[in-house]
């Protein structure tokens, strides 16, 4: 009879009101940087707080690395740079170091705090409720940096577990970084003797997370096995490498980073004297009103990829970054210590990265999926209910310091100022998620779809 009681909530509530309430049930999350831990005061200061180890002799060899290339082959592209000084096997940014939080060069939302995962959890289950609730799904998360949004969103799986029932999950990280994918095994698993370790091979890492669900380690999308999947990613398309462009009177040419002729321990920008294969093939739109345009071929891949596997299995993606619809120019920039950092100085001691173009995205999917979005992570999140979550959390505070650290951290996420609109929310659904369901025999309308969670207001 309960039962009964909660399918029909659902059915009228299109699930996310309900969901909601299933996981008022309040747990803190012990190690949010803002909130408990850090006051206020202490947190602003750690923002601006420079590395200490920045120009260390691996870092040097990164800048000699990437001088001798130049010298042996000539000027690079700026995207060749931004794989070589992120993802180089030796030396690379991401390889070697926990680069995310108060001690590291960039804090991001989900590292603020706790709600943010437990949000895009519950994105995930209301839309495998309107995918008709398949027995089998997997969560992939591209990027998942110290593994802090999956382990949030995997808690609320595991307070849903009356609505996901006997459904088998599995959870699979697509992430580079040797460091940050051993961080990230230390928060979702019990530990070392549940891990099985293959440096070499493509599922480095296996085992079991801390909520009994089996978990794989990839460094590449293309490894992960097909299936009915929920994929996020969390500030990693600003990651990958881009190719910049800038109008001349003789066209488009590449901007490609060369050696300071006065200075051959530094590099600079150059425009290459003719087209580059780069830009005849990357620049479709000449007519462009910008006069300076940042492409992302591997942004265009990957996309790709995620609308054949949600086309051939079903599923969805939900891609939440900083990024604009086609219009912005220069946006390629560094952060070291959580401040601004010059993108050709040091390289491999600072985060490089450039906004998504959230339109190419778009393009790139027309035709296989429907894509929402971008809107604003202010207005996704309160769309997703993140007041509810927050007024629970702060009704079951023990004292005034942690409730303190809780609208500190909804601040930081939410306000318009910082970082609620300046990040979005892009998703990517099956073509017929948003198409009431017709009966062709009797030419009625079926029930209409579902709407998608986040994108649309929340009534509660
Ligand atoms: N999503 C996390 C971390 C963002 S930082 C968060 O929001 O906190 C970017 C993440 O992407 C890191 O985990 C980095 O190691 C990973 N990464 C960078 N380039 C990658 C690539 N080409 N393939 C897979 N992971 C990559």
């Amino acid at each position: 009879m309960q039962e009964m009681v909660k399918l029909d909530t659902m059915k009228f509530l299109p699930g996310l009101k309900y969901l909601c309430k299933e996981i008022s049930s309040v747990i803190f999350r012990k190690d949010c940087p803002v909130c408990g831990r850090l006051s206020a005061g202490q947190w602003m200061r750690s923002c601006s707080r420079t590395s200490e180890s920045t120009e260390s002799n691996q870092d040097n060899m990164m800048l000699k690395h990437l001088i001798s290339k130049i010298k042996s082959t000539g000027p690079i592209s700026v995207a060749e740079y931004m794989r070589e000084v992120l993802t180089n096997p030796v030396t690379g940014y991401y390889q070697h170091r926990d680069v995310l939080g108060p001690q590291g060069d960039f804090i991001t939302s989900p590292e603020i705090s706790q709600i943010f995962g437990e949000l895009l959890g519950v994105w995930c289950v209301s839309e495998w409720m309107a995918a008709g609730k398949p027995k089998t799904f997997q969560l992939v998360e591209l990027g998942p940096g110290r593994g802090t949004l999956a382990s949030d969103a995997l808690r609320v799986f595991s307070q849903l577990r009356s609505v996901l029932k006997e459904s088998e999950i599995s959870v699979h990280l697509v992430e580079v970084s040797p460091k940050l994918g051993e961080i990230q095994a230390q928060l979702l698993t019990e530990g070392e003797q549940h891990l099985l370790h293959d440096p070499s091979g493509a599922i480095y890492r296996t085992g079991i997370t801390k909520t009994g669900l089996p978990i794989s380690w990839y460094r590449d999308l293309r490894d992960v096995p097909k299936g009915f999947s929920f994929y996020l990613a969390h500030e990693f398309f600003d990651v990958l490498p881009i190719h910049k462009f800038q109008k001349t009177k003789q066209g488009w040419r590449e901007i490609l980073i060369d050696i300071e002729p006065k200075s051959p321990e530094k590099l600079r920008f150059v425009l290459a004297p003719h087209a580059t294969l780069a830009s005849k093939a990357l620049i479709q739109q000449r007519d462009d009103e910008r006069d300076h345009i940042e492409v992302c071929p591997e942004a265009g891949v990957i996309i790709d990829n995620l609308a054949s596997r949600i086309t051939e299995d079903g599923g969805a993606a939900l891609i939440a970054d900083y990024g604009h619809n086609g219009t912005k120019t220069d946006t390629f920039r560094g952060f070291r210590g959580h401040q601004l950092h010059d993108v050709l100085t040091a390289p491999g001691t600072a985060d490089l990265t450039a906004d998504v173009d959230f339109s190419f995205l778009r393009q790139m999917t027309e035709g296989k999926v429907t894509s929402l979005g971008p809107i604003t992570q202010h207005q996704f999140l309160k769309n997703m209910g993140i007041d509810v979550r927050l007024q629970v959390l702060l009704r079951n505070a023990s004292d005034a310091n942690t409730r303190k650290g809780l609208m500190d951290a909804y601040n930081m996420i939410m306000n318009p100022e910082k970082m609620g609109n300046r990040f979005k929310f892009f998703a990517l659904l099956p073509y017929n998620r948003l198409i009431s369901k017709h009966d062709t025999k009797t030419v009625k309308c079926g029930p209409t779809a579902p709407p998608v969670a986040g994108f649309s207001e929340l009534q509660l």
